[in-house]
């Protein structure tokens, strides 16, 4: 189970590299295949995909880089809180 935690902090630490397409075919691989078995990182990745394409798709408005930091934040401290829970 410890094993298990550590390998989701790293999951949700490479998540943003993950759907930027900036990691290496082995830690996407490593990813993709966490995310199938662990319904926590997987309702993660599913979030932050949906609040990119959100993101992309108001790219045209002020500061979403402001917005999409605030959701990331709260998001962090979330994550934290429940890890220490
Ligand atoms: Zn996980």
């Amino acid at each position: 189970m410890h094993e298990r935690r550590r390998i989701c902090e790293q999951v949700v630490k490479g998540l943003f590299a993950y759907l930027d397409g900036e990691l290496d075919e082995a830690a996407c691989v490593e990813i993709g295949r966490h995310v199938k078995t662990c319904p926590s990182c997987y309702r993660r990745l599913a979030f932050e995909k949906r609040l990119r394409a959100k993101i992309r798709q108001c790219s045209s408005q002020d500061a979403p880089e402001r917005l999409y930091r605030r959701v990331k934040n709260v998001l962090d401290n979330n994550l934290t809180t429940t890890q220490n829970a």
